[in-house]
């Protein structure tokens, strides 16, 4: 085919549906969402679902060490890279139908396409279904596992236990071993393209079909502890006290109002706090915090964990408490690929589509890709934003537009 009359391919759009809803009864909840948390039954019966089709429509279906499941279209030259194209199957515990399904049914339907029409490209074509995307066990198993990036402490705690992830690895015919089997040489990748819902209320409020994503949001996060001092809750006068409670809140209320004026648009927050000894008759002597901030460039990370430590002095002063801070994690921000972005806009244009540019505040397989080769990532908008629930919603026509535009993207850029 011409470069002409491949810019006028589209998605076969009943057939995508189609497919959609019978992903979408895998796992399904009665209120219109799914249930399908990392390598549960229903998880592993969308994934059986994905290689039948893959089958079915003549594509070489297969699973890495890490549990990734592929589906190959050899259309590149011999020897040539290959493009992937994918999301993830997995949900969070009743989750929405449209989180990582969207991306992976979008990148079946691209295949399939691209093989009716027998194009020949430069690259090959794989649709891919990460495992673990949404850190049932362990955040990103199975992308940091094709990035080579995996390391032992990623799945030394995972969520649930040990004996938990290792029996569901074994049901899933995995191992903890095999997980590490699953690098893949970068010379061979030519890159990776998400599509995604946006999972926020920026599209969908400016009427604009395509978000271009610039970065994915690194993500830092602290413990940190007030201390003071246990005492009767009864017979201690109130301007006596060390009570470690009023420093966590004080630094939680304070960790607003400074993210707020100061660093608009990006966010932190205090997930969870533990008092010691937590019960109604005692002035608790210590108040673990859990803080994490988000920002899409490392020196506005800085900035953040300085002023946010700065915050943490000033509270714990006011009430004359000591405080401990310990950084736990810190997950780089990731940029997606300059000619990747381009060629999400050139396709947005050449579709009629609106397209803005976003950083994503939520993390990603495509984080992981980056590291390896150019890697891009394009939303399509949520209806009223809600996500990681059954209400999440985004209009057919829009999930179609995307998945239009992943296909003229991938044939731009695999050309
Ligand atoms: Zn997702």
């Amino acid at each position: 085919m011409k470069n002409k009359s491949l810019s006028s391919l589209r998605i076969n759009d009943e057939r995508f549906r189609a497919n959609f809803e019978t992903l979408a009864a895998i796992g399904a909840t009665p209120d219109g969402g799914v249930h399908r948390p990392a390598l549960s039954e229903a998880h592993l019966e969308a994934r059986r679902w994905f290689l039948e089709h893959a089958k079915q429509i003549g594509l070489d279906a297969r699973m890495d060490g890490a549990g990734n499941h592929s589906a190959v279209l050899l259309c590149g030259r011999a020897g040539g890279p290959t493009l992937l194209l994918g999301s993830h199957l997995d949900s969070v515990p009743y989750g929405g139908r449209f989180d990582g399904a969207l991306g992976v049914v979008a990148a079946l339907e691209v295949l399939q396409v691209v093989k009716e029409q027998g194009i020949s490209l430069n690259t090959h074509l794989e649709a891919i279904d990460f495992t673990d995307e949404e850190g049932h066990f362990a955040n990103f198993v199975g992308s940091l596992g094709l990035a080579g990036r995996l390391e032992p402490e990623h799945i030394q705690h995972p969520r649930g236990g040990r004996d938990r992830f290792r029996q569901a690895l074994c049901q899933a015919g995995l191992s903890e071993s095999s997980l590490f089997s699953a690098g893949r040489d970068p010379a061979t990748l030519a890159g990776y393209l998400e599509l995604h819902i946006e999972q926020g209320i920026r599209l969908i409020e400016s009427g604009i079909q395509i978000g271009v994503v610039t970065n994915i949001v690194g993500i830092r996060s602290f413990k940190i502890k007030f201390i003071g001092r246990a005492d009767h809750a009864g017979t201690t006068p109130m301007d006596k006290r060390l009570d470690a409670a009023q420093g966590a809140s004080a630094f939680t209320l304070a960790s607003r109002e400074l993210v707020m004026n100061e660093f608009p648009g990006y966010v932190a927050t205090v997930g969870n706090m533990e008092f010691e000894p937590g019960v109604f008759n005692v002035v608790p002597h210590t108040v673990t915090v859990a803080l994490e901030f988000r920002a899409d460039d490392d020196h506005k990370l800085d900035e953040m964990e300085a002023a946010l430590r700065q915050q943490v002095s000033v509270a714990a002063q006011q009430f004359g408490l000591e405080s401990e801070t310990e950084h736990l994690d810190n997950t780089p921000p990731a940029h997606m690929n300059d000619q990747v972005r381009e060629a999400f806009v050139n396709v947005s244009k050449a579709l009629g589509l609106k397209h803005t540019f976003l950083p994503s505040g939520a993390g990603h397989d495509a984080q992981c890709m980056a590291e390896i080769c150019p890697t891009g990532m394009i939303f399509v908008p949520s209806v009223g934003g809600f996500s990681h629930s059954a209400k999440e919603f985004t209009e057919w026509e829009d999930c179609a537009n995307g998945a239009n535009a992943l296909l003229q993207a991938a044939l731009m850029l695999a050309r």
